[in-house]
């Protein structure tokens, strides 16, 4: 997708989604971080949907679009695709959702041993792989960007606040922060 900027698509503020896939919810921490500068920043966006609100349908349409972690199994991936089809601007929050981190771990394993070792040989009472009631894991952990195009990237585990606000600040003001933007990795 090209890069845009944050402008309106509802009203007067700027709406942005946000989620966390396979990931710790440490970024979404990052975010709450920004304390107080979140009252300010209530004026200008609207969250729609986020785990950190009741909103819990994704708009059609929305401005901003931030996830936080990686793709490991394949709910991760549809929730990724419809994040890239419904938002204006995708921002890939933290070091699993930029280069997979901790979920990635596995990767050097082979996915039936991951299997046996998370729900076979660490389990105590009724070990058993699942086979149904839990989304299948690829077999290898992607970053977003592996899977969607991301416009803006914003490594750390987690992010500083400081640089969230940063981000979230000028995408206000329309402008794409430079060092952070990237094209999709070997685009
Ligand atoms: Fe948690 Fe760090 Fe991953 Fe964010 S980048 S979800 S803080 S492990």
């Amino acid at each position: 997708a090209p890069l845009g900027t944050a402008t309106n698509s509802s009203g007067n503020k700027v709406t942005v989604a946000t989620i966390w896939l396979d990931g710790c919810s440490g970024c979404h921490m990052s975010f709450l971080d920004m304390d107080e500068r979140l009252v300010e920043l209530a004026q200008k966006i609207d969250i729609v949907y986020s785990p950190l609100v009741d909103c819990k349908t994704l708009p059609e349409q929305v401005d901003v679009g931030i996830i936080e972690g990686s793709i490991s199994n394949e709910e991760d991936l549809h929730k990724a695709k419809l994040f890239r089809e419904r938002c204006k601007l995708l921002v890939s929050l933290g070091d699993c959702a930029v280069n997979g981190n901790v979920p990635a771990m596995r990767n050097a394993f082979k996915l039936d041993n991951v299997y046996e070792r998370a729900y076979l040989e660490n389990v105590n009472i009724h070990p058993q792989i699942p086979t149904q009631g839990v989304p299948a894991l690829l077999q290898t952990v992607l970053p977003v960007h592996a899977v969607v195009d991301v416009d803006v990237f914003i490594p750390g585990c987690p992010p500083q606040a400081d640089t969230i606000h940063y981000v979230l600040s000028e995408l206000l003001e329309g402008r794409v922060p430079e060092p952070l933007r990237m094209t999709r990795f070997g685009a």
